[in-house]
C-alpha cells in the first residue's frame, strides 16, 4: 500500500497558521495556490517524462489526505488543480497537454474543474449548462457553471463538458479565463471553505478552437478520468478523518469511553483506505464504478463520524473558543464532504439503480 505523504515541514507549519484563514476567507486566496506548487505538490503522481515526480494517483491521493488533515480548503483547491493536471494526462489531445503541463505544475496557472455538472449529466440528473455551436472555424460557446473552485482571480484554466447544438455527443473542452467572453463572478460567499477562489462562470458568445478540446466525447471520457477524479477527492475525506481521529485520542477517547468507537473507525478507515489503494492500482474502478462509489460513501461516512468522536471525547470544551478553532473548524468542512459531487445522495441512487439491473441480471 502507498504510505501516507510526509509534507514538506515549512508547508505543514503553513497550513495550520493560515487553516482558520482559508476557512473564513480572511487570506488572499491567490495565495495558497503557490505555496502548494512551490512545495511540489502537482507533480506528485504524474510520470517524470511530463515533467512530474513520477509515482501514480495513489501517491496524490496521499498528498491531498496529507493536506486535508490540516486544511480542507487547501486539499480541495488541491484536488482541483491536480484533478485538472489528471484530465491532461487522460487527454488525446498531447500538444494541449504539453503547452499547458508546465505552467500546472509549478502553479504559474490555476486549472480548475467544472465538471459536477457533466457527472449529474450522467447520472441524468441535470441538463448540459454549455452549448456548443459549430462556426466555419470554431465553436461558439454559450452558457455557464454555478459553482467552480480554483477560479484564481490572477487567471485560470477551466474543464467544462458542453452539449452541441449539431447533435454530436458533448465534448470536454478546456476553457481559458483571458478569452473574450470567459466571466468570473464576485467568490460565492459561502459558510466556509472561503478562501477557495469559488465563483460562478459565465460564457457568452466564446469562440473555441479544436486545439482546446480534451475529448471530443464526454461519454467516453468521464468514465475513464472518473476513478481518479473520485480517488482524489477521496483523499479529502481520508485527510480529515484522521486529523478528527487524532484530535479524539488527544481530547481523551479512551478516559470518555470511546476506545472501542474510535478503534472502530480507526479499522474501517484502514480497510477503506486499502481498497481505495489496491482499485487504483489494478484499474478495476474503470469498469467497475459501484465499488468506487461504495469506497467514496464509506470514507465520507467515517469523516463525519470522526468528526463525531472529536466532538464527543471533547464535551463541552468543543464549545469553547479557547479549546482552539481546530473543531468547530473540521465540523463545517466535514459538511462540504458529502455534497460534493458526485453526492452521497447521487451516489445512493446510482447504486440502487446498479443493484436493480444486477437483480435482472440473475
Ligand atoms: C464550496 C463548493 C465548491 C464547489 N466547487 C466545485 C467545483 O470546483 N467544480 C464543480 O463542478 N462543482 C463544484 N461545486 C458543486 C458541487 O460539487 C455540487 O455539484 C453542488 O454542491 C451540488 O449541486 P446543487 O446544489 O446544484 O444540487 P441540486 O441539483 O440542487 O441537488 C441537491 C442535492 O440532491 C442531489 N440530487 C439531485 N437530484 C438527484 C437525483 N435525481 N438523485 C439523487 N440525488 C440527487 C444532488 O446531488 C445534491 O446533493 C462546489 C460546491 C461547493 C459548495
Amino acid at each position: 500500500m502507498t504510505p501516507p505523504c510526509a509534507l514538506p515541514p515549512g508547508l505543514a507549519t503553513w497550513l495550520d497558521t493560515h487553516a482558520e484563514a482559508l476557512d473564513r476567507g480572511t487570506l488572499d486566496s491567490d495565495t495558497l495556490l503557490p505555496v502548494l506548487g512551490d512545495a511540489g505538490l502537482f507533480r506528485i503522481g504524474v510520470p517524470a517524462a511530463l515533467g512530474g515526480a513520477g509515482g501514480d494517483v495513489r501517491d496524490a491521493v496521499e498528498a491531498i489526505a496529507a493536506v486535508a488533515e490540516r486544511s480542507l480548503t487547501a486539499a480541495f483547491v488541491f484536488w482541483g488543480q491536480r484533478a485538472f493536471i489528471e484530465y491532461l494526462l487522460q487527454s488525446p489531445n498531447h500538444s494541449l497537454a504539453e503547452r499547458s503541463l508546465p505552467s500546472l505544475l509549478e502553479a504559474r496557472q490555476a486549472g480548475a474543474t467544472g465538471l459536477s455538472n457533466a457527472m449529474k449529466f450522467l447520472s441524468g440528473i441535470e441538463s448540459l449548462q454549455i452549448e456548443a455551436c459549430p462556426q466555419a472555424d470554431c465553436w461558439q460557446l454559450n452558457g455557464g457553471l454555478h459553482w467552480v473552485t480554483n477560479l484564481r482571480k490572477a487567471g485560470f484554466v477551466v474543464a467544462a463538458a458542453v452539449s452541441r447544438s449539431d447533435g454530436q455527443p458533448p465534448a470536454i473542452v478546456a476553457l481559458d479565463s483571458g478569452w473574450p467572453g470567459v466571466q468570473r463572478s464576485d467568490d460565492l460567499d459561502l459558510v466556509a471553505l472561503r478562501g477557495s477562489n469559488t465563483a460562478a462562470l459565465r460564457i457568452d458568445q466564446v469562440a473555441l478552437s479544436d486545439e482546446h478540446i480534451l475529448h471530443i466525447d464526454a461519454r467516453a471520457f468521464l468514465p475513464s478520468v472518473r476513478p481518479a477524479f473520485l480517488g482524489l477527492q477521496c483523499g479529502m475525506s481520508i485527510g480529515l478523518a484522521r486529523a478528527a481521529l487524532r484530535a479524539a485520542h488527544e481530547s481523551g477517547a479512551a478516559r470518555h469511553g470511546l476506545a472501542d468507537d474510535v478503534a472502530n473507525l480507526e479499522n474501517s478507515l484502514e480497510q477503506s483506505v486499502q481498497a481505495l489503494h489496491q482499485g487504483l492500482a489494478d484499474g478495476r474502478f474503470k469498469t467497475a464504478a459501484a465499488p468506487l462509489f461504495r469506497l467514496r460513501i464509506a470514507l465520507a461516512d467515517t469523516a463525519q463520524h470522526a468528526v463525531e468522536q472529536e466532538l464527543m471525547a471533547s464535551g463541552g470544551r468543543a464549545y469553547l473558543q479557547s479549546h482552539g478553532a481546530g473543531f468547530a473548524r473540521r465540523w463545517r468542512e466535514a459538511a462540504f464532504v458529502p455534497i460534493v459531487t458526485p453526492s452521497l445522495s447521487q451516489l445512493r441512487a446510482e447504486l440502487s439503480r446498479h443493484d436493480a439491473a444486477q437483480g435482472l441480471a440473475a
